[in-house]
């Protein structure tokens, strides 16, 4: 059992984690993030991703997630050290420990390990605390991801995770003149991303499927697919195709990261292939129409509202989520965008479909910081209104991220510590979006008449 009645983070924490060690985390041991394009893994989204032998997953598959890496972290936090890779928990665990905080009351900071240790069982976190580091874990939270196919090519996204960004990249070359982070981002196709060609066999796809069929899906309880667009991948249908044929083998819920861009009967046949399983569809957008379909290069807006209709009609889901990324462009209509959700949560219930709002850090010359402070405001201001009018209709978790981001508009000058000065992201800004209107076919400037004044001054 999970967190107890009116337990707080932090008596949690007390109970369950810090007895055993002060560095403990279940993700070590039961979650991961797989990219079987290029045979890496990482136990959660904060440490860097590390490769996968592929002489060991060859001879033994569940060495896709139980690597040397993982397993001599899982030594380190058994013994109440702390693994290098995971520095985003230890910073925010030691960041009252400044002397600037002294004397002030700050409680006790709690970090992303507790929230990614309380989804689990206590006996289960028990047990894999006492079992020896060597042996292998059987996963029970999966994200994977099989290739980078995608027929979109967004601009916050990159040639690392959408084969179409690959092909502006081989037809046009690199983005020249960025020079802020994220520039690498868009100057090579990123080959290290794909290792195996679609038609070679992937020994990493080989080693999941096998582990898959003999094995996981009796353990794993939830298994998200992303992509690219894991609808445009052979491997997901092949997946979703095994659910088909093994009707009631396995009860591991199933939730896929969509684009939403495509006809409704491929929606159908992921609807009928997967009835009896619990599924959960993630989609993503942050903007209105025309804004919408510059940021996300090759979305159609009709298309995906009326695929969100389409799935909130069936009412077959478990959950309809959609993920903002927000980005300086997205401004400009966010507000109306997360008013066009809330209708739709007026129409089909509350729970029906929900946002979370994920601020843009990298590239961070595309990061709302980078826009007048003029812009940041009017939409703080639009958020806030959008928050006060819709309280009944909102979930806390939903709110607090709307709240969250005004905070941020408002108060936060730079995307984070390591950036370079305003005038050099704004002048990578105008950069790239110049050199993606001449390779997309689009124009900034019709498309944000608001900006161009600003812009025009980059
Ligand atoms: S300790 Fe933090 S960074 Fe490391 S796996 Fe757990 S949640 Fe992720």
């Amino acid at each position: 059992m999970p967190k107890l009645a009116n337990e707080s983070d932090l008596q949690y924490k007390r109970r369950v984690i810090d007895i055993k060690s002060a560095s403990f985390c279940g993700a070590k041991w039961f979650n991961a993030t797989i990219w079987l394009g290029s045979g890496q893994t990482t136990s959660c989204h904060h440490p860097l991703p590390h490769q996968v032998s592929v002489e060991e997953v060859t001879v033994n598959p569940k060495a896709l997630h139980n690597t040397r890496e993982k397993k001599n972290d899982r030594a380190l936090m058994q013994d109440g050290l702390r693994p290098a890779g995971c520095e985003y928990c230890w910073k925010i665990e030691d960041m009252y420990k400044d002397p600037k905080y002294a004397g002030v009351d700050t409680g006790t900071p709690i970090s992303d390990r507790v929230y990614k240790t309380v989804i689990y069982d206590d006996g289960d976190l028990n047990e894999a605390f006492n079992t020896s580091p060597e042996q292998d874990i059987n996963l029970q939270t999966l994200e994977i991801a099989f290739d980078r196919t995608c027929q979109f090519a967004c601009s916050y996204c990159n040639p690392a995770f959408s084969s179409t960004w690959v092909k502006d990249i081989r037809r046009n070359g690199g983005y020249t003149n960025l020079v802020s982070d994220g520039r690498n981002h868009f100057t090579h196709e990123h080959d290290s991303s794909q290792l195996y060609t679609i038609t070679d066999v992937n020994p990493y796809v080989e080693a999941f499927f096998k582990w898959w069929e003999t094995d996981l899906h009796k353990t794993l309880k939830e298994l998200r697919i992303t992509g690219g667009e894991p609808l445009m991948s052979g491997y997901t249908w092949r997946l979703i195709d095994w659910f088909q044929a093994n009707r009631g083998a396995s009860k591991t819920r199933l939730a896929i990261n969509s684009n939403l861009g495509f006809e409704q009967d491929k929606l159908e046949r992921l609807l009928d292939a997967t009835e009896g399983i619990e599924l959960d569809l993630y989609t993503s957008n942050e903007s209105i129409g025309r804004h919408a379909i510059y940021i996300r290069d090759g979305l159609d807006w009709d298309q995906w509202t009326s695929n969100l209709v389409y799935l909130l009609d069936g009412k077959r889901l478990r959950g309809l989520h959609v993920m903002c990324t927000i980005n300086a462009l997205c401004l400009l209509s966010l507000s109306e965008f997360l008013w066009k959700i809330v209708e739709l949560k007026k129409k089909y219930g509350k729970d029906a479909i929900n946002f979370s709002l994920n601020i843009l850090r990298f590239p961070s010359f595309q990061s709302p910081l980078v826009l007048p402070i003029e812009f940041r405001q009017q939409a703080a201001g639009e958020l806030v209104r959008f928050h006060l009018a819709n309280t009944q209709i909102l979930h806390e978790f939903e709110m607090n991220q709307v709240k969250r981001l005004v905070d941020y508009l408002q108060e936060v000058d730079t995307p984070h510590s390591g950036a370079l000065s305003k005038e050099i992201l704004q002048r990578d800004f105008k950069n790239f979006y110049e050199q993606y209107d001449q390779r997309r076919g689009k124009n900034f400037r019709e498309t944000f008449p608001q900006l161009v004044d600003w812009y025009n001054t980059l």
